[in-house]
């Protein structure tokens, strides 16, 4: 390694996902890799998500969809998340679908359209109950009425219907079926407007997995396209998923300390006895939350070993006890368990911490080099 840390991003394993996820819901899959693929790099996994059957890319931003267009992705992409003042013109240019909400943003899409002579590919958005984005039902008819009018005049096409669920990690839970029911109603409603939209699509990872009622036309998957369970249980493996990244760094600093040493800022943490302590150039700015502090352990040596004292910004301190660890050792962070390893999982930093994995994923910062293991290699 000749950064301080890493994160390996196994290819293999998204591509193992989409099969997966693909053989569960029988639909066609969007590939989620807003948020630079969740941490994992977003051209690449795309890239591998295409290869291995995914039918589209979703990504939140304009500025997302056209790095995926430069970088020579030209599948059907949809963009969900932009100001009245986007520049659309770019969007269309690109063929990259555009999600709507408002009659602002349709307004503005129509427009930058006209002097293109191509319609905008349009997808609207229904609020079904997330109170995010969407239009609400009291919204819905006026914006498909003038979808309908722009799709006459030749200025957009309204190739997709789409909402997003509130809570389809619970399964069972009463909302999802008043989800999709709303999500139906959307859909008579824009059919008796005229509309004729040949995708519609509702789930994400949670639902594609385990709501059947969710699947449509296409489901979008992120977390579970990354190899993480989609339920929080922490358990991918019940569902054939495998975790596609791993970080990691080694041990940069060793010192051997008597009881009654503080470590780290405070101290919050003082040893109990004599021990080894290992020091990691990561800290919460590469993705290492300070709330784990106190409760995080990471994979050295053979063991899980505690992190000790506070997180810091760019380090922090691991209790090897009496295992004997040199600088240079190397050390697991997160990532899947392998034959004589079993490193902690995105899903536990993510207790540890109070959050969600996505977050942890998310916040795996700049200065930890991503490196792709392209289909086929292993991981060395
Ligand atoms: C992030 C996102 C998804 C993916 O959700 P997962 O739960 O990670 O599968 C799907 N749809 C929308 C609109 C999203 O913002």
């Amino acid at each position: 390694m000749s950064t301080l840390a890493e994160a390996v991003v196994d290819l293999t394993a998204i591509a193992s996902n989409v099969r997966t996820i693909a053989s569960v819901t029988g639909t066609d899959l969007m590939a989620v890799v807003k948020a630079d693929g969740f941490g994992h790099g977003a051209v690449q996994v795309a890239r591998a998500a295409l290869r291995a059957g995914a039918a589209w890319l979703g990504v939140t931003s304009a500025a997302e969809a056209l790095t995926l267009r430069a970088a020579g992705v030209t599948a059907p992409t949809l963009s969900w998340l932009h100001g009245p003042t986007e520049d659309f013109g770019k969007l269309i240019n690109a063929g990259v679908d555009v999600g709507v909400s408002t009659t602002t943003h349709l307004h503005a899409v129509a427009d930058a359209a006209r002097p293109l002579g191509v319609p905008a590919m349009v997808q609207l958005k229904a609020d079904t109950g997330l109170s995010r984005n969407g239009a609400t039902g009291t919204d819905w008819p006026e914006l498909v009425a003038w979808a309908r009018k722009y799709e006459r005049e030749g200025g957009i096409r309204v190739r997709g219907v789409w909402s997003h669920l509130v809570d389809a990690d619970l399964p069972g839970a009463p909302q999802l079926h008043r989800q999709v029911a709303a999500f139906e109603e959307a859909l008579r409603a824009g059919r008796s407007a005229g509309l004729d939209p040949e995708l519609t699509h509702l789930a994400n990872s949670a639902a594609a997995l385990s709501a059947p009622a969710t699947r449509f036309d296409l489901c979008r998957v992120g977390i579970a396209l990354y190899g993480v369970d989609p339920f929080g249980a922490g358990d991918p493996g019940r569902y054939g998923l495998r975790a596609a990244m791993t970080v990691r760094t080694s041990v940069v600093n060793v010192k051997r300390v008597p009881a009654g040493t503080g470590v780290s800022y405070g101290p919050d943490h003082v040893t109990g006895a004599p021990t080894t302590l290992a020091l990691l150039p990561l800290g919460y700015a590469d993705g290492l939350p300070r709330a784990a502090s106190g409760s995080a352990s990471v994979w050295l040596a053979g063991r899980r070993c505690p992190i000790v004292g506070r997180i810091a910004m760019d380090q922090c301190v691991v209790d090897a006890g009496d295992l004997p660890v040199a600088i240079g050792a190397p050390v697991v962070v997160f990532g899947p368990a392998e034959d004589d390893q079993s490193p902690p999982t995105v899903a536990e930093w993510a207790r540890w911490a109070g959050t969600n994995p996505h977050e942890i994923l998310t916040g795996i910062g700049p200065r930890v080099a991503r490196h792709h293991l392209h289909e086929r290699a292993r991981v060395s």
